[in-house]
């Protein structure tokens, strides 16, 4: 079902949305339609077996307006154009509803790394780095994790595009090892950031944290740190799922000995953890849990026109990027169910990449409180901003938060004017 969906058309909806509330014209929008950059790469690898597979991988700026182009590489089998094109348009307006001077973009390789050694993650690293070298660098195009990358893979980004260039340049990627100029708590910011989110919007909505019921759908770096933030600030986590499906328990799961046991193997799948009044359940099950919160943390099109009607959680904190089509948004709305848009709610990774990059930079660091504090004021300020904001236009997050996001981007472009 999720193939149906282009998540592109999701990005179109919204702005063409939100720019008729703004009263702009089809020109003062045109040029946002359109991704400034794309560029399709073949990555030729020589696989452990001794054969020779060519991967297919993208980097797409959509937005360099109001600063470098942003955004994750993606290592996934799903990776197509229409997906990176649409990730790279959600950098573009998530580093502006929390006003950091980037535009967007977005890479992806299709490949499969569960399936694949370190050696062949790290041939296709290098090798894309390197077709990609062009359009990337510290003032150009800046990549970070995504979905099947981490720190290990932007260190290697790091040092083929240095190696390449002939110097070290740590700007050039966030979310690098902290050995390379990574920033303390980056690894935890997207995680973080949903958390703060979370507690702000209970707050708006009178619902007090503790023991609330959260379902996280996704243990990848985002679902995994989010449950264990939300579990540490009190809230109840009855439900979180992997790849491999969910484990649910009404009274709350043990989220420390799910954690550790996910981290003790990249193998370990949640199919096989078995604890005392644990239920297994699907992915499609626990999107539809009775459940206060619920934390997509996955992938795009996980909420849509089949089953936005039987979701019975009060309110959708989006982690994920993407995780509701705009059938969905229309159906939830009308059944009153809050949903905070991926743009506001992970924007915390991006943040501290921001944090990393500007540290970089300067040639300084910064201990890990600080980042989380100016984590927290940056969250917390694009939050309210959001809220205050979809109280006066009686609207959706989601448009409150594009409403602020496409005006700073026509804003910019508008006082660059088009060249020549
Ligand atoms: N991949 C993350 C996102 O979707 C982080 C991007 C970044 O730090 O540049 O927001």
């Amino acid at each position: 079902m999720k193939q149906s969906y282009n998540p592109y058309d999701n990005v179109l909806k919204v702005v063409q949305d939100a720019a008729a509330i703004l009263g702009y014209s089809d020109s003062d929008i045109e040029a946002i339609k359109y991704p400034e950059r794309e560029l399709k790469v073949s990555i030729p690898v020589r696989m452990d077996d001794g054969t020779t597979h060519v991967f297919q991988g993208y980097r797409i700026q959509h937005s360099t307006s109001r600063g470098p182009a942003k955004g994750g590489i993606r290592f996934h089998p799903d990776v197509n154009a229409d997906e990176v094109r649409a990730l790279a348009a959600w950098m573009t307006f998530k580093c502006a509803v929390v006003n950091i001077p980037y535009g967007g973009g977005k890479g992806g390789v299709v490949c499969d790394p569960s399936k694949l050694s370190e050696n062949e993650i790290r041939a296709i690293t290098r090798r894309y780095t390197a077709a990609i070298a062009p359009l990337i660098g510290p003032e150009q195009d800046i990549p970070a994790p995504d979905v099947g990358t981490n720190a290990a893979v932007m260190g290697w980004i790091m040092d083929t595009y240095s190696m390449l260039k002939g110097h070290c340049i740590h700007g050039v990627v966030t979310g690098k090892p902290l050995e390379l100029g990574g920033a303390l708590g980056r690894n935890e910011a997207t995680g973080r950031g949903v958390m703060f989110t979370t507690l702000n919007i209970l707050k708006k909505l009178g619902i007090p944290s503790e023991g609330t019921t959260v379902a996280v759908q996704g243990a990848g770096n985002v679902g995994s740190v989010s449950a264990k933030l939300l579990h540490e600030a009190g809230l109840k986590v009855v439900a979180i799922s992997d790849v491999s499906g969910g484990i649910y328990n009404p009274d709350g799961l043990d989220i420390p000995a799910i954690l550790s046991y996910l981290a003790a193997d990249r193998r370990n799948l949640l199919k096989d953890f078995n604890e005392d009044g644990t239920t297994h359940i699907s992915n499609e099950e626990l999107l539809e849990l009775p459940v206060t919160v619920l934390v997509p943390a996955a992938l795009e099109n996980q909420i849509n026109a089949g089953n936005a009607e039987k979701i019975q959680a009060k309110l959708i904190v989006e982690a994920a990027n993407g995780p509701t089509t705009s059938e969905a948004d229309e159906i939830l709305a009308k059944r009153g169910i809050e949903v905070v848009p991926d743009i506001l709610a992970n924007a915390g990774g991006v943040v501290v990449s921001y944090f990393e990059w500007v540290q970089n930079i300067q040639s300084v660091s910064w201990t890990e409180d600080e980042v989380n504090k100016k984590l927290k004021d940056i969250m917390d300020a694009a939050f309210e901003s959001v809220w205050d904001l979809t109280q006066e236009k009686h609207t959706t997050l989601r448009m409150g938060a594009y409403l602020i996001a496409l005006k700073r981007v026509v804003d910019a472009k508008s006082a660059r004017a088009i060249w020549p």
